[in-house]
């Protein structure tokens, strides 16, 4: 008999059960991961409340890895015990969004070949360890791993992808430079991780929200961000025209959930010139939008999504040299038996003022 691994499986809306599994043995192509922690992500939350099939949920990963075969271990350069942190993507490798490094836009459908990503794939699909809540996971061999420093605390390591966002939407795609004056719409997980990111590249980032994320707001400041405006209290375009001496924002970034308000906001508080970049869905269309102002101010329009291997590099780096206190960033924790509560929590349905949550398998 093999080893057994415990996994809090998706089973149906909002409710989640503990279930056994076989540990896998593994070919020479792949591996098996110990899971450290796992952060909750919005895409969680949302096949949370959202039920398809049964999955064991959770792709923000960081882990040891437990087993790795031979052809496996020379081409991830990584041994047994090594520390890394998981891209949830499992791309081909062969289409040309991965042949050119766009692999997080991977075309190809084949779930056994690759395409797929972690966190999203039915328990019903061998060997069913494909998320991070769980003990242990199955390396696939198109699997996409970064070594993570030791000296690292957990729940700053499970950091890795929303920074990785953060330095592939203000650096790669905003080329975000030292100087610019940067202006973040939405303090949440994703904002400061992009704020920080902007930080790192030499920025003055502003943080945008509301008095409902006050507490937010004030942890922007404590992160090191250069000022905060609350929407609620501050008119906006005022207080940015203030803080840049009427220059305005040379880059927006719009991570806001809900309304669409953020966006035509951005689009005003942007520079001539500027870029806006759009990285939060809306499911919904704008009422009544002046499109000519982006013609008139020659504004760069863009639609940001996931990360490059790049950018998690960026991010691991960011993190292993502790220039910032991310740990402020983590406001719960939870074991493997609570990963209802996680993720009730990180949906606003839980335990109060959610920010970065972590699974602890
Ligand atoms: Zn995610
Ligand atoms: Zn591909």
């Amino acid at each position: 008999m093999g080893k057994k691994v415990l996994a809090a499986v998706a089973v149906g809306e909002k409710e989640t059960a503990l279930r056994e599994f076989e540990l896998p043995d593994i070919s020479s192509e792949e591996g098996i991961l110990r899971v450290e922690i796992v952060g909750i992500c919005g895409t969680d939350v949302s096949y949370y409340r959202h039920f398809q099939e049964p999955k064991i949920l959770g792709h923000h990963v960081i882990g040891y890895i437990e087993k790795i075969g031979e052809i496996a271990s020379k081409k991830w350069g990584l041994k047994e015990g090594d520390r890394v942190a998981m891209e949830e993507y499992i791309p081909c490798g062969q289409c040309k969004a991965c042949r050119t490094g766009a692999y997080r836009s991977c075309t190809f459908t084949d779930p056994r070949s690759g395409g797929i990503r972690y966190g999203t794939v039915p328990i019903s699909m061998s060997p069913s360890l494909w998320g991070g809540f769980s003990q242990y996971m199955y390396l696939h061999p198109n699997s996409v791993l970064h070594k993570m420093a030791e000296h690292v605390p957990a729940v700053e390591a499970a950091l890795t992808l929303p920074l990785a966002n953060g330095f592939e939407w203000m650096s790669i795609e905003g080329k975000v430079t030292t100087g610019q004056v940067v202006a973040i719409y939405g303090p949440g997980q994703q904002g400061l991780a992009c704020g920080l990111a902007a930080k790192a590249a030499g920025a003055t980032v502003i943080m945008i929200g509301r008095s409902s994320s006050l507490r937010r707001l004030t942890l922007a400041q404590e992160l090191g961000m250069d000022y905060i405006i609350n929407t609620t209290t501050d008119d906006l375009y005022s207080s940015i025209e203030q803080i840049t001496n009427g220059r305005m924002a040379d880059v927006v970034l719009d991570v806001t959930s809900g309304g669409t308000a953020p966006i035509t906001d951005s689009i005003n508080i942007a520079k001539k010139g500027g870029t806006v970049l759009l990285g939060a869905y809306k499911y919904q269309a704008i009422p009544d939008w002046d499109i000519d102002t982006v013609i008139k101010k020659t504004l760069t329009l863009k639609g940001v999504r996931g990360h490059s291997f790049e950018s998690v590099q960026m991010a691991t780096e960011l993190i292993a040299a502790g220039r910032f206190p991310l740990s402020l960033l983590n406001s719960h924790n939870y074991g493997l038996d609570q990963v209802d509560l996680a993720l009730k929590t990180a949906g606003g349905e839980g335990e109060p003022a959610p920010l970065l949550v972590t699974v602890t398998p």
